[in-house]
Formats: C-alpha cells, sequence, structure tokens
C-alpha cells in the first residue's frame, strides 16, 4: 500500500523541479503552530532525530519542504539538501547547523521568505512522508523584532495551508485550546475541518482528564480526529546520546508510552482518544496516501493541459527543433570553428606584410625626425622662409660629400638604429595583437558574444597560444634579420619600390599635418587671425618682437591660450615644410639611384625596412599564422568538450532565448515523464482499491 506513496512523493519531487504551479503539486502536509507549541518536537519524534533549528531568535524563517524516505534495507540515516549539492550528511547535528545557517541567511528586516529549503531524510526508521515545516506562530511581536513579523507569518502561513494540503495544526495541552493559532488559521481555510489534524502536544503537563477531554472537542471538530502526544526528549536521553547520529525514536515512544500506560482508565485501549506519536506517523501516512490518491486525478489532469501547452509553443515557437545545452555548445562551436577557417583563409603572408611594413614606416619617419629633420640642414634659409621660398631651398640642397664622414656616419647610424630595433619582438608582437584582435572581432559577431564565459575562454585560449608561440618566433625572427645589422645592400628594384613607397608615407603625413593645422586654425578664428598669432611667434623668435613677463598672461594683443596654439601652428607649419622639401626631394633626379643614398636617407632606410619585412612576414607566415591556425581551433574543442555538465548547462542558459527555448523543452520532456509515472501509478492505485474491496 504504501509504494504509492512513496512514487507520489517521488512525482510531487518532480513536479517541483518543472516550476511552482499551484495546479501541478501533489499535497503535502503542513505543519503549522504557536512557537513553543512543540511542533519541533513532534517533528524530530516523527524523524527520529534533533535536526531543526533552535534558539530564541526566531530561528525559522523559510518553509522547510521535508521528504522522508524509507529505506528498509540501509542500516544508515542521512540527509541530503538536493540543491546545495552537500551530498549525503550522516551527522544530524550537520543538517541542523545548516538549516539554521539557511534560516538566518535570511535577513532580520525581511522577517521571513518563501523561499522554501528542500531537505531529504532517508532512514529505515521512518515512513514515507512529505512536510512541511512552516514558522511559528507569534501572539505579538518582541521589542527587538520588526513590527510586521506576526502579519508576514501568517501570510506565509496562509499560502501554504491552501487545499490540498492536509494541515497538521499543532497545539498544546496546556493552553486552551480557543487560544490556538494553529486551528484558528485551520478553520479559516478548512471550515469544514475536512483535511485538518489535530495534533496536542504536552499532554503531560496537563491533568489525564482534561486531557482527554481537549482529544474530543466538539468546539473544534476535525473529521481526521486528534492525536495526544509527549514529545519530549527525556533528559536522560539527552546526556546518554551525544548529539549527532544516534536515533531518538524509541527514547521518546518509551517515556510517552510510559505516560499513557500510567492512566489506563483515561487513554487505555478502549478509550475513543487516539494518543502516541506511532499513532500519529501511521495517521500521517494514511491520510497522505489518500489525499495523494485523491488529487491524482486533477493533478494528471493539469499536467496533460501543462504538456498541451509546452508542446503548442515548442510547436509554433521553436519550430519543434530539438535543443540541448551540449547540442547548442557543440553547434556554437562548430560554427565558431567554421567562421575561425574562414579568417585564416584571408589573414596570410601578405597581411602579416602590411601590418609589419606600416608600423616599421613609422618607425622609419620618427627615426628621421631624430636624426635629419630635427636641425635645419646648415644651407637652408630660415625655416620661417621655407613655405615662400620652396625651390630656391631645393636649389641650395647641400650636395652631401662622400668623403665627409659625418654623412656616412649619420646614415649608418640610422640604418644600424632600424635593424637594431628588436624587429623580432616588434613583428612579433604586433601580429600576434592582431590575431588576437581577430578573434576578438570573430567571437563578437559569433552566439559566443551572448556568452560572457565562452568570450572570457575563447579569448583566453587565444591569447595562451600566441604567448608561448611567440617567445621562440620573436627570437628566431631577431637571428633571421641578423645579417642586416651589418649590412644591407639595395639593389636598384628595390631603391625604386622604397622611392615610391616613402613618397607614399611622406604624402599621408603631409595631409595629416595640413589637416591639423587647419583645425588649428578653425579654433584661432580663421586664416587670417591664425597668420597674425603665427606672425607673431615668428618675431618674437627671431628677436624682433618680445614676450612681456614669461608669456603667461599673453602678449603682442593675444591671450595666452591663443599664444599657445599659435605655437602649435608653427610647428605644424615647419613640419609641413620639411615635408614638403623632402617630398621634393626625393622627387629630385639625385635621388633616383641607390649611389646617392646619402641625400636620400628616406629612400634608403625606407628600403631597408622593407628587406627586413620580407624576412619578418615570410617567417611569422611560417612560425605563428600556421601553427596558431593548427593550434587555436584543436584546443577549444578539447576546452569545451571536457566541460562538465553542469557549466555546459549555465553556458547555455546564458543566453535568455536559448534558455527559453531549453525550459521549453525540459518542461515538456519532464512533463512527459510525470505523465507516464501518474498513468502507472493511477492503475496501481485502482487494483488496490480493487483489492481492498475484495477484502
Ligand atoms: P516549537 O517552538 O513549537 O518548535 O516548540 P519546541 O518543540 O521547541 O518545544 C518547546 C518546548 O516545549 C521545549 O522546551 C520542549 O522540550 C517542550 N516540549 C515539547 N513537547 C513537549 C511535551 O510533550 N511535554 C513537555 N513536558 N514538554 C514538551
Amino acid at each position: 500500500m504504501m509504494m504509492l506513496t512513496r512514487k507520489m512523493i517521488e512525482i510531487r519531487s518532480l513536479l517541483q523541479t518543472i516550476g511552482q504551479s499551484e495546479s501541478l503539486s501533489l499535497p503535502s502536509i503542513v505543519v503549522v503552530g504557536s512557537q513553543s507549541s512543540g511542533k519541533s518536537s513532534v517533528l524530530e519524534a516523527i524523524v527520529g532525530h534533533e535536526f531543526l533549528p533552535k534558539g530564541s531568535n526566531m530561528v525559522t524563517r523559510r518553509p522547510i519542504e521535508l521528504t522522508l524516505v524509507n529505506t528498509p534495507k540501509a542500516h544508515v540515516e542521512y540527509g541530503e539538501f538536493p540543491s546545495l549539492g552537500l551530498g549525503k550528511i550522516t551527522d544530524f547535528s550537520q543538517i541542523q547547523k545548516t538549516l539554521t545557517d539557511l534560516n538566518l541567511a535570511v535577513p532580520e528586516e525581511q522577517c521571513v521568505s518563501d523561499d522554501p529549503i528542500q531537505l531529504r531524510i532517508y532512514s529505515p526508521n521512518v515512513p514515507d512522508l512529505s512536510l512541511i515545516d512552516l514558522p511559528g506562530y507569534i501572539q505579538v511581536e518582541a521589542f527587538d523584532q520588526p513590527t510586521e513579523l506576526k502579519t508576514k507569518i501568517q501570510e506565509l502561513c496562509d499560502k501554504y495551508i491552501q487545499p490540498p494540503n492536509v494541515i497538521l495544526a499543532i497545539s498544546a495541552a496546556d493552553v486552551d485550546l480557543a487560544n490556538s493559532t494553529a486551528l484558528r488559521a485551520s478553520r479559516r481555510v478548512d471550515p469544514r475541518g475536512e483535511r485538518t489534524i489535530g495534533v496536542v502536544t504536552k499532554m503531560d503537563l496537563v491533568d489525564p482528564i482534561r486531557g482527554a477531554q481537549i482529544l474530543t472537542d466538539r468546539n473544534y471538530p476535525l473529521r481526521l480526529g486528534y492525536v495526544g502526544v509527549v514529545c519530549k526528549v527525556p533528559r536522560d536521553t539527552k546526556s546518554l546520546f551525544s548529539r549527532g547520529s544516534a536515533n531518538i525514536t524509541s527514547a521518546i515512544t518509551k517515556n510517552e508510552s510510559a505516560y499513557f500506560n500510567a492512566h489506563p482508565e483515561t487513554f487505555g485501549p478502549n478509550s475513543e482518544v487516539m494518543t502516541g506519536t506511532p499513532s500519529l506517523r501511521k495517521k500521517l501516512m494514511h491520510v497522505l496516501e489518500a489525499t495523494m490518491s485523491a488529487s491524482l486525478a486533477t493533478t494528471s489532469e493539469a499536467i496533460h493541459q501543462e504538456l498541451a501547452e509546452a508542446t503548442y509553443e515548442f510547436k509554433v515557437q521553436y519550430n519543434e527543433r530539438p535543443l540541448s545545452a551540449e547540442s547548442y555548445l557543440a553547434e556554437s562551436l562548430d560554427a565558431f570553428k567554421h567562421a575561425f577557417k574562414g579568417f585564416s583563409d584571408t589573414f596570410g603572408r601578405k597581411e602579416v606584410r602590411e601590418i609589419v611594413k606600416q608600423e616599421l614606416d613609422q618607425q622609419v619617419l620618427n627615426l628621421l625626425a631624430q636624426r635629419y629633420w630635427n636641425r635645419p640642414v646648415e644651407s637652408l634659409r630660415p625655416i620661417d622662409q621655407l613655405s615662400e621660398g620652396l625651390a630656391e631651398s631645393l636649389e641650395s640642397l647641400p650636395k652631401a660629400d662622400p668623403e665627409n664622414p659625418l654623412w656616412n656616419l649619420k646614415l649608418d647610424a640610422s640604418t644600424s638604429t632600424l635593424t637594431k630595433l628588436g624587429i623580432g619582438r616588434l613583428a612579433t608582437t604586433i601580429t600576434a595583437q592582431a590575431l588576437q584582435d581577430s578573434v576578438r572581432n570573430l567571437v563578437q559577431t559569433s552566439t559566443f558574444s551572448a556568452h560572457p564565459f565562452a568570450v572570457q575562454a575563447i579569448s583566453a585560449a587565444s591569447e595562451d597560444i600566441l604567448r608561448d608561440l611567440s617567445y621562440d618566433t620573436s627570437d628566431e625572427l631577431e637571428i633571421c634579420i641578423k645579417p642586416y645589422k651589418y649590412r644591407v645592400e639595395v639593389s636598384d628594384q628595390e631603391w625604386k619600390r622604397g622611392r615610391a613607397n616613402i613618397t607614399t608615407a611622406l604624402q599621408s603625413e603631409l595631409k595629416d599635418c595640413d589637416a591639423a593645422n587647419r583645425a588649428i586654425e578653425d579654433i584661432l578664428g580663421g586664416k587670417r587671425k591664425a597668420k597674425d598669432v603665427v606672425a607673431f611667434i615668428d618675431r618674437v623668435r627671431s628677436g624682433s618682437a618680445v614676450l612681456e613677463g614669461d608669456g603667461v598672461g599673453g602678449a603682442g594683443g593675444f591671450s595666452a591660450a591663443l599664444l599657445q596654439k599659435g605655437r602649435e601652428a608653427l610647428f605644424l607649419r615647419d613640419r609641413a615644410d620639411i615635408l614638403r622639401m623632402r617630398l621634393a626631394a626625393i622627387k629630385s633626379r639625385q635621388c633616383g639611384t641607390p649611389a646617392n643614398k646619402l641625400y636620400c636617407p628616406e629612400v634608403f632606410l625606407d628600403a631597408v625596412a622593407d628587406k627586413l619585412t620580407s624576412t619578418a612576414d615570410l617567417f611569422l607566415d611560417a612560425e605563428l599564422l600556421s601553427k596558431f591556425y593548427y593550434q587555436f581551433p584543436r584546443k577549444l574543442e578539447r576546452e569545451f568538450r571536457s566541460l562538465d555538465e553542469q557549466t555546459v548547462e549555465k553556458f547555455a542558459r546564458e543566453d535568455p532565448k536559448i534558455r527559453r527555448h531549453l525550459d521549453v523543452v525540459r518542461r515538456k520532456e519532464l512533463l512527459e515523464v510525470v505523465l507516464k509515472e501518474m498513468e502507472g501509478l493511477r492503475m496501481l492505485e485502482a487494483r488496490e482499491r480493487k483489492n481492498v474491496a475484495r477484502g
């Protein structure tokens, strides 16, 4: 017979995982009572262990959904908190501690929470039961308790004592039943007393005759009746058993039956009152089973309904596309790897060459600025006349003297700075950075973008590989370019290419310079105003005007801010002048051949940079790119495939769209399972009923 309850409790737990819907749950026994009515003592007598939180400071703040599972063949008794994943706990004082912590985690201002704690207890000594322990009713708030506590507890209990749940109303014998908050609450929701069991505790504290009267109360008649109990743990037992694992059932029952047996005339077998914890257990089992059986039909109907809705949603919203967290991860990974393959086809030696050359061009421009352009070439006219007299200046371009060691030294030093720049590290780093950035972009356009966990994992994976590869690559590349550190020969062809390239680079630099200059002119209030400011600064520079004081407060009728901008404009104008002059020089016949490299350091250094780039791109393509393209997808595959189920689930659920889809699929599957079990159960129940009828 009890098989049924067991199965129904299992189904009840399954339904709980599907979600909170009132029509979708099987009944449970809800335990209510005032504080100190003996509620915990009754539950502990049923379980056989002290495991509930104790203390004066309102220790039960959350409902405890207690599932008792009878394990006839087992030797050990243990508890489990399914949602905490703490495993089997055999020490009941540990369960008590966990429950206390979970309850005290509800802040005092919040008073109580309706988020239930789930606890399962497995033991050969417990019946199959599903009970819900609620915070005890209070009469008035203590001075240190929030004023709305009483109402909040009441509201929480009211939520749970609704049909089809069975109410276990606990009242103490030494308090008048008319004052029992539990019975009053039950009467509000169960006025005909059809689903309430009255438990009268502390029977030992009143006169036996009075006790028996309470149990046959006519003011609050209950169809399921009253049971009188003495659930106190005898004092000697408490000290005998150290807290933790010893079972206290027999000590309690012994003490209890000693009391009832001492008054056979009132509590004996012929009396009409029901007493004792064992009788209470039996009653609970029968009532729960009957109540569960009675609600089987309505619950299955509700499940049918839910299943129909889930199936419809699955069809309409998701086109019946099956989905699991694992399949989602696998698909996402495949798509990402595919996109990565596409990227690797478009990013090769040519692309590496472009980014490395661009970087070296910049280095060359900086070098030139440092070594050649910072000091006006000796024979040039004053810089402020350059714009107007560019042609003239060119005429007077110094004829570099090959015999003069200064000119040779200058070019050698510049070339050496370039080749000893640490090209190995520089080129490797910028290429690795470009790869890393591309991976990041790929992630952002993939399904992984909605998953912070994956974004992080992928980025870390590529970073790891690139870091490892970079060490060796940069050292080896440095070795490859070593010969250039001693001698660089530039062919006519290379010279020609260098000349064309540096022309473009200088032109683009000039364009930037002009644009910046125009922006400053706008700030200064137009071309004319800018010219005035710059002319004044020019005059100061050549000594024909003076800056009063330090110029901080302004001078020449211009404010300090204007003067500052003017200086910037002047700098840009000078820079543009030099660039124009250099461009003209490069264009000139003199720069047409490598033989004149001393006159044209720009062309020569560019040609050197180009040679360095060619070595670098070849090497990086073979050593960094190919290896990365091979290792990265494999590493991702390895890492993602080795994730545990929980992580995969967490990953998939990060995306709200996927979460909804997964929920529907899961809900549908679970409902199908539950429905099948319910159907089996109803058949079982029908057969049992027939057997009972046959007698
Ligand atoms: P709760 O606040 O309703 O959970 O009440 P407890 O179970 O903690 O019991 C309150 C007090 O009453 C404790 O000191 C218990 O030892 C005591 N108590 C509980 N049941 C009995 C009983 O049947 N007889 C006697 N004499 N004391 C009891």
